[in-house]
């Protein structure tokens, strides 16, 4: 009896040992990172937001750390996969866990998900082996790829943001083009989030379409499309580029494409067949088109 007791003990101690092991926060935050992201998916789902492309992330991928930002609501750094979100946006601003969401305002919560796409093709060209990624994610990473080689590639710029009209070409490093298509779509994503959560400013969270509404988010997407609010931009690699200009706008004619906005609005924001057509419809009907073509890659 005394034996198995004593194996009992042991068995029980080295339990306890393990657990500790288990739960202790690791030095490197990453348990900041686990919680931040399980309780973010918790609550954008609450607030009907989409949520499968976060799910796709491994969140050992991503670091998450709250830090004192100066201007952004959030930053992510792709080189060292890290996610840097204002301290504002912590619980009671003490940086340990995120604050709920529906006391963030909707321009904090739109940048976030500006920053959350970023991570997710972040994560879906450099943090998993493609083959297994879900099939929706598959179809993102050949379309940005293919737009990478030939819509993001040969570009003309804008050298003054605000002369939309005079531009300049350009041949990006692949880097470059990435970093293009990264922010088109990240300033895509970020729109659409905010103009739905203005639309539903009445409610708690996001809820269906109606007619009206959709009425009204055509109206305000060919508006923001011939505005220039979706266009993207890139800090030039080339140092003597650099020294002319730390960003370069994208011209009208290099914007959001009718099929990014409805791979996007399909596979990342989870809309309906309906808003993804319109959407296809309404950037074809106010993109450029007056440029002469570029060739591709
Ligand atoms: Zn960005």
């Amino acid at each position: 009896m005394p034996g198995t007791l004593k194996w009992i003990l042991a068995l029980l101690l080295l339990g306890l040992v393990l657990g500790v092991i288990r739960f202790a926060p690791r030095a490197d935050g990453s348990d900041v990172t686990v919680n931040t992201w399980a309780n973010l998916i918790e609550q954008t789902e609450a607030l009907g937001l989409p949520t499968r492309f976060l799910k796709e992330i491994d969140p050992d991928f991503v670091t998450v750390a709250f830090e004192d930002l100066r201007t952004y609501a959030a930053e992510y750094h792709p080189e060292e996969h890290r996610m840097i979100l204002n301290l504002r946006l912590s619980f009671n601003k003490a940086g340990g866990a995120l604050m709920d969401l529906d006391r963030m305002t909707h321009h904090d919560i739109s940048l976030l998900y500006h920053e959350l796409l970023h991570a997710y093709l972040d994560y879906i060209f450099h943090g998993s082996d493609p083959v297994a990624l879900r099939p929706q994610s598959r179809q993102v990473l050949a379309v940005a790829q293919e737009q990478m080689r030939c819509h993001y590639r040969f570009v003309r710029i804008t050298p003054i943001r605000q002369r939309r009209e005079t531009t300049e070409m350009r041949f990006l490093s692949k880097d470059d083009a990435w970093e293009v298509l990264n922010e088109t779509w990240a300033v895509f994503v970020g729109w659409q989030i905010w103009t739905k959560l203005e639309q539903h400013r009445e409610g708690k969270g996001v809820g269906p379409w109606t007619e009206p509404l959709l009425d009204e988010w055509k109206a305000l997407l060919a508006k923001a499309n011939t505005s220039g609010a979706l266009l993207g931009y890139y800090e030039p690699d080339d140092p003597e580029e650099r020294q002319v200009a730390r960003k370069r706008f994208i011209a009208p004619y290099n914007g959001l494409t009718p099929k990014g906005a409805r791979l996007l609005l399909d596979l990342v924001l989870e809309e309906p067949d309906e808003v993804v057509k319109a959407a296809g419809t309404v950037i074809k009907d106010t993109q450029d088109v007056t440029a002469e073509q570029l060739p591709c890659e």
